[in-house]
């Protein structure tokens, strides 16, 4: 971290608490994971559920993106108003949803998972009041217990889709979230065993005569392993791009930390600690700690809505802007209006957090 430091020393945000990229950093982490998905022929879609912006969006689809995941009917609205001309909302889709996305469809490509017959025949109907098509992916379960058929219902999903008007079965989708974050060997123990799972899955909707045209899953604790695989045909990876505590922690990931988050030095009255403008408002709590970059060596803690400890204050006086790396990126990403872009000599460039409506 002491180069990150160097450079942070550079950056003054006009505002605090304020996000801020180093776009050397996000470039990087863009170029590698799509150079890996491009050297074993597999499509990235990154997810746009993490940075919520559709400046980011451009980034990625300029590096050779097919398009983009949203994991709301709202995120698939911010993006295609954006530009970006293909999403797929990977969350199951509440029933309001479906005339929205239909409606967006007439502009862009959208697709979105389902994982009953109800819910397929909900997005046959949007789709052909508004006359257009939505590509239908079925969700598979992995075993996570939120959403999706267990495989072994894939096959009958598959068949009430491809009956239905308006839809084009597009494939197949399988996240497995409880996967990503676990430490290598037992994230590798795992994966073998998922997707053994899922070739099996494949060989019967083939013998059945429906093979998939896209297998979509795949996220960035799981990329490397997913690409030696060879099974999932598109990456849905989110976090690879500005990378957080609990990703970088995990120690095996090629991905540079990229995203740090700003806050002003507000009142220095004690020698335990000094308290910052980044509260519950600024930083999420979920996941691990939030990381203190600068001062080096001192920890956070909340301490209200709109403030924050830094302990000790380990040379950081009142008027001194502190550095954090959040621990987990999304919620936090979701906190905000902006991101500062910063270049290595400090200059920096807004790029609004244009996906930001939390629920829809
Ligand atoms: N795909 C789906 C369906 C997800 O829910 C998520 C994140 O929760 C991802 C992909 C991306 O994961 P990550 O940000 O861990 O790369
Ligand atoms: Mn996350």
């Amino acid at each position: 971290m002491q180069d990150v430091v160097a450079f942070l020393a550079n950056v003054k945000p006009p505002i605090t608490p304020a996000l801020v990229i180093r776009r050397a950093a996000f470039a990087a982490n863009l170029a590698l994971m799509q150079g890996e998905c491009a050297a074993k022929g597999v499509r990235l879609r990154a997810h746009g559920k993490m940075h919520k912006s559709s400046r980011i969006a451009a980034e990625q689809l300029a590096r050779g993106a097919v398009g983009l995941c949203c994991q709301t009917v709202g995120e698939a609205e911010a993006y295609v108003a954006g530009g970006v001309p293909d999403v797929l909302v990977t969350a199951p889709v509440p029933p309001w949803g479906w005339p929205r996305l239909a409606a967006l469809a007439a502009a862009a490509r959208v697709g979105a998972v389902m994982d009953s017959a109800a819910q397929a025949q909900a997005a046959s109907a949007a789709a052909v009041a508004a006359g257009v098509v939505l590509d239908a992916y079925v969700d598979v379960d992995p075993g996570m217990g939120r959403a999706g058929v267990a495989p072994a219902g894939a096959p009958a999903l598959v068949q009430a889709i491809v009956a239905l008007p308006g839809l084009r079965w597009a494939g197949i989708q399988a996240y497995c979230g409880h996967h990503q974050h676990m430490l290598p060997a037992e994230r590798a123990a795992a994966h073998a065993a998922w997707t053994r799972r899922l070739r099996a899955l494949l060989a019967d909707l083939r013998s059945a005569g429906l093979a998939p045209g896209q297998v979509t899953g795949g996220g960035t604790g799981t990329a490397a392993m997913d690409l030696a695989a060879g099974v999932y045909t598109e990456l849905q990876a989110g976090s690879y791009a500005l990378m957080d505590v609990e990703y970088g922690d995990l120690g095996d990931l090629p991905f540079q930390p990229a995203l740090f988050l700003a806050a002003s030095v507000v009142s220095a009255r004690h020698d335990s600690h000094v308290t910052c403008d980044a509260g519950h408002k600024a930083l999420h709590p979920n996941g691990p700690p939030q990381r203190v970059v600068w001062p080096v060596g001192s920890q956070y803690r909340p301490a209200g809505d709109e403030h924050g400890a830094i302990l000790p204050p380990n040379g950081a006086a009142e008027g001194d802007l502190v550095w954090l790396q959040p621990g987990h990126v999304d919620p936090t990403v979701a906190l905000h209006d902006a991101y500062f872009v910063a270049d290595e000599d400090g200059r920096l460039e807004r790029w609004p957090i244009d996906a930001r409506r939390t629920t829809t």
